[in-house]
């Protein structure tokens, strides 16, 4: 299950949030603390929701986030709980979401080079999100994955040494592609990086085999390691380090996807790409009981479509529509 906390960020990055922003919901539009408590209760105990992520938006501006975390900690003992962060502030706040039982960390990443990465997200944070996964490392939330979107010409050159940089520490990095999910609407086929290409511009350096362990329904396909050796050729060495790759576009999983979405505003979405959504907050502030919370739930995920429509047919092939809401307006 993913559960967003907030629609509110402090990037802009180009491929989620337009430059000035969105039009952010009211403080009473999202659920509070007390009802992402009795969602993720239901989902746990009637619907058989056996991991969650928290994400957004971007969940560390969210001022209760220590009381959330704390809440579901108490709640469900041994349900792994990570969170999606684009790590700024992640440094004042590693220690206190460990303590308050927050199992793991994804942080994102897309360059190393201060201008590239300003250049991506609109503001002037790289420090801030490298001191935040070193704290998040230090604090005991590995394993920390770190999650990447390339974009031609701007940082795809640069996807070699963000993995040399990864494995390197230890940190299991994953490529995502780049989904028509930007509030500019401004992504095209010919423009996003696929994953054979990633796949490509990794080989200079290294030596990428299939993971033999069993993908499980993840959506990132993991490949082994290894390091080329000084004159390119392909080397037998040891495996370094493992790398994803998130193919949503190119190699979709839809039918192996289990996941369920709730926004921050309390809305199911059976799919990143659904246009139906099925107000479960509504329903819960008007009364509902849990059964009645748990079926209304259950519905809203069988019409969960059989795939997003977006594959090799290509994208304005007539049965796709680019949604609405952006990334961070569902939660990643
Ligand atoms: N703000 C947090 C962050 O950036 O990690 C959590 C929310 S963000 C929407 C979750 C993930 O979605 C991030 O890893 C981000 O890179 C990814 N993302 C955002 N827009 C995307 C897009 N158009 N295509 C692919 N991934 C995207
Ligand atoms: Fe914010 Fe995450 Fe979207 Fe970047 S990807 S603008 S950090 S929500």
């Amino acid at each position: 299950m993913r559960l967003s906390l907030t629609d509110k960020c402090n990037l802009r990055c180009t491929y989620c949030m337009p430059a000035e922003g969105l039009e952010w919901l009211s403080k009473e539009a999202v659920m509070s603390a007390a009802e992402i408590t009795r969602i993720v209760r239901i989902g746990v105990d009637h619907l058989g929701v056996r991991e969650l992520r928290l994400t957004g938006g971007e969940p560390l501006v969210r001022a209760d986030l220590l009381d959330i975390v704390s809440a579901l900690r108490e709640a469900h003992p041994d349900l792994p709980i990570s969170m999606t962060t684009n790590g700024v502030g992640l440094d004042k706040k590693a220690v206190a979401l460990k303590e308050a039982g927050l199992t793991r960390i994804n942080v994102s990443l897309d360059s190393l080079h201060e201008e590239t990465f300003t250049k991506l997200t609109r503001r002037p944070f790289l420090d801030k999100v490298l001191a935040g996964i070193d704290a998040a490392w230090a604090a005991g939330l590995g394993p920390v994955k770190i999650n990447a979107v390339l974009m031609r010409g701007i940082n795809d050159a640069e996807s070699p040494d963000l993995l040399a940089w990864a494995v390197e520490r230890g940190y299991e990095l994953r490529f995502i592609e780049q989904m028509p999910l930007d509030a500019d609407h401004g992504w095209t086929r010919r423009n996003m990086i696929t994953a054979a290409e990633i796949r490509e511009l990794l080989s200079r350096d290294f030596v990428l085999s299939p993971d033999p362990r069993e993908r499980d329904g993840a959506p990132a396909e993991r490949f082994e390691v290894r390091r080329r050796d000084n004159a390119g050729a392909e080397t037998t060495g040891p495996v370094v380090g493992t790398v994803g790759i998130i193919a949503s576009v190119t190699e979709p999983f839809c039918a192996d996807c289990r996941r369920t979405r709730i926004t921050a505003e309390g809305k199911i979405m059976s799919c990143l790409f659904s246009r139906e959504e099925f107000d479960l907050l509504g329903l819960l502030r008007e009364g509902a009981d849990d059964e009645e919370l748990a079926q209304r739930w259950q519905d809203a995920m069988w019409i969960k479509p059989k795939a997003h429509g977006m594959d090799h047919t290509g994208l304005g092939a007539p049965d796709f529509v680019q949604p609405d809401r952006s990334m961070s307006a569902i939660g990643g």
